[in-house]
């Protein structure tokens, strides 16, 4: 099991406060998406739950526990990014099992959990491929691979979708949805794009400026959008 929370998270760049406050609950299991126009603070909430980034000030829990001093590596998370940052001299294979192995992990079970990866991804065929001889659906399916060879308590998405054309993004949009369902897993997810929001997400956390404008459902938010800037967004009729 594994829940989050950020309590009165504030995030300063020198003077520009670039999260004012946030506090947010995501349950186990919880399909959670965050939502909201470029430069609201999507990616460095996220960097902030990674451990990529401190907190100015607030706190972050996992499962109960305070997590702030806790390494990235340490916290039990896994974060996929818009760019697939893949080793290019690499098999798929050995980009898969890259962490494993920097985490000492030994060369079978290695093996076998990436081998694991592979099947639920449908990557098996192209393990002894290098990225440069894949597409880019199959590039950011080895980027997920490399998230779930490491069995996170909870995964981080910052746009894994953006850099891939309309027809692969539905598709990829239902088996990240199959994923889930799979792995059982809690999942986080940033996007700029009200339509992956309204479609993937159990919970939307919707931000402008640096703050929670509101957090639901897609049909809360559809129907009790709380303002203005939330109905705007979401496409409401409000
Ligand atoms: P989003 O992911 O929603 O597009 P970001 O979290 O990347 O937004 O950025 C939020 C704000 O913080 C932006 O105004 C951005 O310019 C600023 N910012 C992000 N990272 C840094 C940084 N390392 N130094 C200074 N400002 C930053
Ligand atoms: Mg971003």
């Amino acid at each position: 099991m594994a829940t989050l929370q950020l309590h009165n998270i504030v995030k300063r760049f020198d003077d520009t406060e670039v999260i004012k406050g946030v506090d947010l609950e995501v349950n186990d299991r919880e399909f959670v998406v965050f939502v909201g126009p470029s430069g609201c603070g999507k990616s460095t909430l996220l960097r902030i739950i990674a451990g990529l980034e401190s907190a100015t000030s607030g706190d972050i829990m996992i499962d109960g526990k305070r997590i702030n001093e806790v390494g990235p590596a340490e916290r039990g998370l896994a974060m996929v990014f818009q760019s697939y940052a893949l080793y290019p001299h690499m098999t798929v294979e050995d980009n898969m099992g890259f962490s494993l192995k920097l985490a000492g992990v030994p060369k079978e079970e290695r093996r076998r959990k990436v081998r694991e990866a592979a099947s639920i991804l449908q990557l098996e065929p192209l393990l002894e491929r290098k990225p440069k001889a894949l597409s880019g659906g199959q590039r950011q399916r080895v980027a997920i691979g490399r998230a779930i060879v490491r069995n996170p308590s909870i995964f981080l998405f910052d746009e894994p979708l953006s850099n891939l054309d309309a027809a692969l993004r539905v598709q990829m949009r239902i088996e990240l949805a199959r994923l889930h369902e799979e792995l059982d897993a809690t999942m986080i997810y940033v996007t700029h794009d009200q339509i992956e929001a309204m479609t993937m997400a159990d919970k939307i956390v919707v931000l402008q400026g640096g703050v929670v404008e509101q957090v639901g459902s897609p049909m809360e938010l559809y129907h009790h959008p709380r303002n203005r800037f939330v109905a705007g967004f979401i496409g409401s009729p409000k």
